[in-house]
């Protein structure tokens, strides 16, 4: 009798537990905490539907280690900046669409804050309320791996999936980085703009300049002439445009003097949207770097 009570305790527990995991589509667990970096999660039970947007290019190579490509939207298109996006409708419609919205966070993407004010149900994951884990501060987090981990992480765990793969693919992709670009640390280069701060700590390299702040804001005619004086002194072996904007500026404040030219893109715009998309835009990265930086034969 105690047996058959115990048996009875047991599958009644059972049906109990059970019967929500088909329940309805979305379970809350956990809350929004800015402080500690957590966020609202939605248990795994359905990450098979669960639509997941990333605001940019890079973000989504993030993502698309983890969601399959029907389920994974981008909202600023490949070549476009941020810092000069803007919402239209149809881009609201496709936020709304979304379950799980990723994005650096308010400094670089100020037209998605009000939305994620407006929408608390939905889970917003910004990779600023990592910036912890980051040795310094700057808006452009996914540069920073070590925040981009922790991104991927409580992505992984909201969708009751795995990070550990995407780590280790990351970790090496860091080694590789680490040992190409160790004979070029000390040459000095140009970047268009201010964008690539938490990569050059990480891996100590010798940014001298850059040609804009942001986009929006031009370099002065002071700045011009110091960055003319920097190239003419050999300060600079290299100087880096972006695909994204004109090279109008680097052509002006170059000229002819003689520096080689590279290209960088903050945003990986040509990098396909794979599992392994994030680890390669890293490699990528370094190899164009250590391509213009090296010392000529
Ligand atoms: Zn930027």
């Amino acid at each position: 009798m105690l047996i058959r009570t115990a048996v009875l305790v047991l599958s009644t527990f059972l049906t109990f537990t059970a019967q929500p995991l088909s329940a309805h589509a979305y379970s809350k667990v956990g809350s929004s905490d800015h402080a500690n970096g957590q966020v609202s999660a939605y248990s795994a039970r359905t990450s098979e539907t669960t639509k997941v947007l990333a605001s940019l290019h890079p973000i989504g190579l993030i993502a698309a280690s983890l969601v399959p490509q029907g389920q994974l939207d981008v909202l600023v298109p490949p070549g476009v900046s941020p810092h000069d996006f803007s919402l239209r409708p149809s881009d609201i419609d496709r936020l709304q669409e979304a379950d799980i919205i990723v994005w650096s966070g308010p400094a670089v993407e100020p037209y998605l804050a009000g939305f994620a004010r407006r929408w608390p149900d939905k889970t917003w994951i910004a990779m600023s309320d990592y910036q912890q884990f980051a040795s310094i501060n700057d808006p452009h987090y996914w540069l920073s791996s070590q925040v981009t981990l922790q991104v991927h992480s409580t992505l992984a765990q909201a969708l009751g999936k795995n990070s550990d793969d995407f780590q280790r693919q990351v970790a090496r992709a860091h080694d590789y980085s680490e040992q190409v670009l160790a004979p070029v640390k000390h040459r000095g280069f140009f970047v268009y703009h201010r964008a690539y701060d938490h990569w050059v700590h990480d891996y100590g390299l010798k940014q001298v300049g850059n040609f804009t702040l942001t986009p929006e804001q031009k370099p002065g005619g002071r700045t011009i002439q110091l960055m003319r004086e920097q190239l003419r002194q050999g300060d600079v072996a290299c100087v880096f445009r972006e695909p994204e904007y004109s090279p109008a500026l680097v052509v002006k404040v170059v000229g002819n003097l003689p520096v080689k030219h590279g290209e960088l893109d903050p945003l990986g715009s040509h990098i396909a949207l794979s599992k392994d998309g994030y680890p390669y835009f890293l490699r990528d990265l370094a190899d164009r770097a250590v391509n213009c930086l090296k010392e000529e034969q």
